[in-house]
């Protein structure tokens, strides 16, 4: 229904319609999206905040009338909580270091889950070389589902933040963020929800789930690469030290000493790319235009329906199984390497991911190197997943 929205799913590979599953690396873009970009550099192009020309202050009105969409879309109070960063790898260095300097002594401890992605494991492992923090893990059960009451006997009054996935990238499994943002409180510790695979696909409400900072990747919601969101506490932002330094997030500087811009400034050094940032709030105007509940119920569909088409397939193991699950597919056939089942799959033109995914950890804890994963948008269909069964069923026979 809304596959004449973006172009690029009309083209073909290897002369084969394009199938593209690999939708938790990077969304398509809709056209919308696109043109945003080209009207951006077509007709509006100049520098943001500095100048008192009109292209300037134009530029400056999108930019921030799309950190106001962005407010808006996860409900944060005020703009001053919303940062544009490059993507939710940023945002999650940019937490790591600066929430660091402020609240972190040796000896202090960060809790994250196990089914973390790399993005938001390395950031605390940096900090605990730098700090001599203290990095604790809240394992998982089979069905991927986090043990709740182990989390519980982690936390202590050592704890000083605790770090979750909002759903997982490779289990699909949506953690209950709200419950670990009120367990971690009660016990005085600060929460990071990494948002990249939650923020496309349902609704999601900072307020609501009483996290202190979330982060998302725009590219993965139908926005361009190289812009991203980093939501935090106006509160606890105000006592973090800038992330870098330069460009619009001074106050006033002198040889002796500089002083910071208010929020989000302080966090926003350089020239912010305010293309990206425009295009990003194109990207959110166009799903809400959809329903964020209609793409939610759309793909659940679409995972339901392909998890009982590939029960069909002899040898399938799944990963990740849990009752609360989005979009996110991730399997294994017999013993057939992910990524020979992978590249065989490409020449049937079906794009699908293999490999680790980003979450070497995790890949540990389910005893295996490597899966292979499907994972769908809101311009998947029915059919495609019926294509893909079929090539997979051949796929598996040549074995
Ligand atoms: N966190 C999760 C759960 C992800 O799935 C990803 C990307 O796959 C990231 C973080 C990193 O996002 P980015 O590469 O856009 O910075």
């Amino acid at each position: 229904m809304y596959r004449q929205d973006f172009p690029i799913l009309g083209r073909e590979v290897y002369k084969r319609p394009l199938i593209y599953f690999d939708n938790a690396a990077t969304t398509q873009k809709p056209r919308c999206v696109v043109e945003a970009i080209d009207e951006m550099y077509y007709n509006v192009n100049a520098n943001v905040h500095r100048g008192v020309h009109y292209l300037s202050q134009k530029a400056t009105d999108l930019h921030e009338g799309a950190r106001e969409k962005v407010r808006a879309f996860i409900n944060a109070r005020s703009t001053a909580e919303v940062l544009f960063t490059r993507g939710t790898t940023e945002s999650l260095n940019l937490v790591a270091f600066s929430f660091s300097e402020a609240f972190l002594k040796a000896g202090d401890e960060v809790i994250l889950t196990v089914m973390e992605h790399h993005s938001d494991i390395v950031p605390w492992q940096l900090v605990r070389d730098r700090k001599d923090i203290v990095i604790k893990v809240i394992p998982m059960n089979d069905r991927g589902d986090l043990d709740l009451e182990a989390f519980k006997a982690l936390l202590n009054d050592r704890t000083r933040l605790v770090c979750c996935c909002h759903v997982s990238n490779v289990l699909g499994t949506v953690n209950p963020v709200k419950e670990i943002s009120r367990l971690a409180h009660e016990a005085g510790a600060y929460v990071l929800v990494d948002g990249a695979q939650s923020v496309p696909h349902f609704p999601v409400d900072v307020q609501d789930i009483d996290c202190d900072f979330l982060t998302f990747s725009g590219h993965k919601i139908y926005g361009p690469t190289g812009i991203g969101v980093l939501y935090g506490k106006e509160e606890l932002l105000n006592k973090m030290p800038p992330y870098q330094g330069g460009g619009e997030m001074i106050s006033r500087v002198t040889f002796e000493k500089t002083t910071y811009e208010r929020l989000p400034y302080k966090f926003e050094a350089g020239t912010p790319d305010y293309v990206g940032s425009y295009a990003l709030g194109v990207a959110l105007d166009y799903v809400q235009s959809i329903g964020m509940n209609k793409i939610s119920a759309l793909e659940h569909d679409l995972t339901q329906y392909a998890m009982e088409r590939m029960r069909e397939v002899e040898g399938i193991r799944f990963f990740g199984e849990s009752a609360q699950k989005t979009s996110v597919v991730s399997f294994n056939v017999a013993d057939i390497h992910p990524m020979d089942l992978g590249t065989l799959l490409d020449r049937l033109g079906i794009a699908i991911r293999t490999g680790h995914h980003c979450a070497q950890p995790l890949m540990q804890r389910c005893g295996v190197e490597g899966m292979a994963r499907v994972s769908f948008a809101l311009y998947n269909t029915r059919e495609e997943i019926d294509a893909f069964i079929e090539a997979l069923q051949r796929v598996v026979r040549m074995f």
